[in-house]
């Protein structure tokens, strides 16, 4: 008889004994879902609780200062098998147009296209954004994953870089394929390590051409943890089984990050931008020490300000710390392709969250534009930074990396 008295049991059951007879045993007759004192059943995914917090809800329109989103997602390569992209169609996933009236109403001046292809697909993402619009859109280009087997790889990719930059790559974007899904044979066989010396040219040349490398190693921690009950990240994974990389032959995280740092050490010349900082932001102690050891490491914030906004004192501490080493990124991703990750859908709601993240003190807010927390059930807290710190990173620290003027 949990939560109900003694008294009120008898009186909502008494119908029920007189018509069953002196018989009825009391444990047969359950509290039903509806009675007001009784417990009600919920499923998780139901819930949608509603903040009674009476705090300041500032709306931020537009960001204090041009912005330079260096990491979105405008385009991708049109096939993939077993997490590798394979050839060189593109598909595209916003006009131009598109892209810039969400632009010129949020104040970013810049978009970087990080999955800009290979070959002719990237030659083709050129022409699509930057070339006609050199001073919104900038693109970077991809490794050949596909062709990672052949013997001559190392050079080969050297000089697709080569050729990529004559082009107009801006930068080398590192999709999480390295690391989990790319394989000895490509899609089978064992997994090739993120720091194999095949890439070695490669991030050479990228130095060799003042080409930052933006690299996406590892995943979120609980990403790495069955998914169970304990796991913070439930829904998420549960929605999206395919991010999990528990079991079977996946490295840890920690292994995935100490083969990227081995990249860094080796690699001091190449700027190398870790999203979605660092993939770590969990750990913003950890990502610290890399910080402090990789002075070619830069950070941007794409979809972990989740991660950031609910530690917001270390968070903040951070920022100040490397206030010259953060970007600005969303990780965004247009309509209807980015539905199904809400803190990435790329339009207003979601770069007004990201300023009021930055630019307020406001507490306790929804760090997408969805329902539900899509990364967890939590809400965050605004970093409130002074406006020195946000002109770097909205811009500042960007344009110095890309050589450009603002
Ligand atoms: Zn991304």
């Amino acid at each position: 008889m949990q939560g109900v008295n003694r008294r009120q049991w008898l009186t909502r059951t008494g119908a029920t004994l007189l018509a069953a007879g002196s018989g009825t045993s009391l444990r047969a007759e359950p509290v039903a879902p509806e009675e007001p004192h009784g417990k009600m059943h919920l499923d998780l995914s139901d819930f949608q609780p509603r903040s009674m917090l009476h705090v300041p809800q500032t709306k931020v329109p537009r960001s204090r200062f041009p912005v330079i989103d260096v990491h979105t997602h405008l385009s991708w390569q049109a096939s993939h098998r077993n997490g590798v992209a394979l050839g060189e169609k593109m598909q595209f996933l916003a006009t131009p147009e598109e892209a810039l009236r969400v632009m010129d109403r949020k104040n970013i001046r810049i978009m970087v296209d990080l999955t800009g292809g290979v070959g002719k697909g990237f030659d083709a993402t050129v022409q699509r954004f930057q070339t006609p619009h050199p001073e919104r859109f900038l693109v970077f280009t991809e490794p050949w994953w596909e062709r990672a087997n052949e013997p001559d790889y190392g050079r080969f990719q050297a000089d697709e870089i080569e050729r990529a930059h004559r082009g107009g790559a801006r930068g080398l974007k590192i999709v999480k394929t390295l690391g989990l899904y790319l394989r000895e044979r490509i899609t089978e066989g064992p997994l090739v390590k993120i720091d194999d010396p095949r890439f070695d040219p490669m991030w050479e040349a990228c130095a060799a051409l003042n080409m930052p490398v933006a690299m996406h190693v590892s995943d979120p921690e609980a990403f790495f943890l069955p998914i169970d009950r304990f796991n913070e990240r439930f829904e998420e994974l549960n929605n999206h089984p395919d991010w999990s990389f528990y079991g079977r032959d996946f490295p840890s995280n920690a292994e995935l990050l100490d083969a990227r740092n081995r990249v860094l050490a080796r690699h001091p010349k190449t700027m190398f931008i870790a999203l979605h900082l660092g993939n770590d932001a969990e750990n913003l102690a950890y990502v610290s020490e890399c910080m402090d050891r990789f002075p070619n490491m830069i950070v941007e914030p794409a979809a972990r300000i989740s991660e950031l906004g609910r530690q917001p004192r270390a968070a903040r501490k951070f920022f100040d710390q490397y206030q010259d080493r953060i970007l600005f990124g969303t990780d965004a991703v247009p309509p209807p392709y980015g539905n199904q990750t809400p803190q990435q859908v790329f339009g207003e709601g979601l770069y007004e969250i990201y300023y009021r993240f930055l630019e307020t003190e406001d507490e306790y807010f929804d760090y997408a534009p969805a329902p539900v927390p899509p990364q967890g059930r939590w809400r965050i807290y605004g970093l409130g930074l002074p406006e020195t710190i946000l002109r770097k990173v909205y811009y500042e620290n960007a344009a110095r990396l890309l050589g450009l003027k603002i």
